[in-house]
């Protein structure tokens, strides 16, 4: 069972938990956040795991201030602008990445932008500069349930799967951040919430863009989103000639001895290590000389649920760009 302990006395725990690649529910001023260590995978893992979520959606990164922002994110006067009128706040950033940017890609799924805020509540924020890394955090929830805004809250949705629970009290904005996506030619609304349309709009100077059926709103979505540049087949029992091999666990399907190249998500069979090489390994096999990737059966339990929904996806027909959900 979890314990719930004050935030003005958690600080030093919750930073060795998270240091040490555990996952913490922390306060926000928005909602209750299931956070682990934004540069570490399989930490990141973990909050799919506990959640329980059937897919692998970008999360936001938490950082403490604007500098920390900068060293991961690429901003635009715009984006700038946004940052010194609402942060710390209930508004997130959709942004570019730097090249050097640490973030993991399960943090980002596998995208080249980020989402990113600097939260209000000043623990958080101590707790963020104390770890000196991100924090990537969802709603603190298990998945397709309401989220939480006590720490009581939390402890009925995740309270026997999770340490740590800090409390700060009920949160104080109650919905989610808003988020928008900047670009340099346009700033586009991807998530009504705790900051008002019309008050983004005062600082940019422009009518935020509505998302249509061409703007990737959720990215995780979409059917064929992430798809490599060769074709890929699942549920592979022997290697063809020509394919490149994704590969899990300690045995291998046949011909694998021929593979183009094989990269293994996890040698152990553990679906968090995985889950948390996704992203790079099909990064990785499609550089590959290679006809198509072939991937080895990947169990239908815990992660692996969300591990085949993203390949599943990487599979779907290159033509289909409708909405997965
Ligand atoms: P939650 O963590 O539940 O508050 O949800 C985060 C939201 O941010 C989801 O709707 C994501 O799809 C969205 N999001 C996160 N990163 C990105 C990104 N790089 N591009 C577009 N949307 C994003
Ligand atoms: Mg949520």
């Amino acid at each position: 069972m979890a314990r719930i302990i004050r935030q003005e006395e958690a600080l030093r725990e919750a930073a060795a938990l998270l240091g040490a690649g555990g996952v913490v529910a922390i306060p926000t001023e928005t909602v209750y956040g299931l956070a682990a260590d934004a540069f570490n995978g399989e930490a990141v893992a973990k909050i799919f795991e506990t959640k329980g979520r059937p897919r692998f959606n970008p999360l936001i990164a938490h950082v403490s201030n604007i500098g920390m922002a900068t060293e991961l994110a690429v901003f635009n006067d715009r984006a700038r602008a946004l940052a010194e009128k609402f942060w710390p706040g209930p508004l997130t950033m959709v942004l570019p990445m730097t090249a050097t940017s640490p973030v993991h890609p399960l943090v980002t799924a596998g995208l080249d932008t980020l989402a990113i805020r600097v939260p209000q509540n000043t623990f958080t924020r101590a707790l963020i500069a104390e770890l000196d890394h991100p924090l990537a955090a969802p709603s603190a929830n298990r998945s397709g349930r309401i989220s939480a805004t006590t720490a009581a809250a939390v402890d009925a949705e995740l309270g026997d799967r999770i340490e740590l629970i800090v409390d700060g009290g009920s949160a104080q904005v109650g919905v989610e951040s808003t988020i928008v996506k900047v670009d340099d030619d346009r700033v586009t609304l991807l998530r009504p919430g705790g900051v008002a349309r019309e008050a983004i709009e005062d600082v940019v100077k422009t009518r935020l863009e509505a998302v249509t059926g061409a703007t990737v709103q959720a990215p995780g979505m979409l059917l064929s989103h992430y798809a490599p540049q060769l074709p890929v087949r699942l549920g592979a029992r022997e290697v063809n000639s020509g394919e490149a091999l994704l590969a899990f666990g300690p045995r291998r399907a046949q011909g694998s001895g021929q593979a183009a190249a094989t990269v293994n998500l996890s040698e152990a069979g553990d679906l968090r290590e995985a889950a948390a090489n996704l992203f790079s390994a099909m990064r990785e096999l499609d550089r590959a000389q290679a006809t198509a990737i072939a991937v080895e059966p990947i169990p239908e339990e815990g992660l692996g649920e969300a591990i085949n929904d993203r390949l599943r996806r990487a599979a779907a027909p290159r033509d289909m760009t409708g909405q997965g959900e």
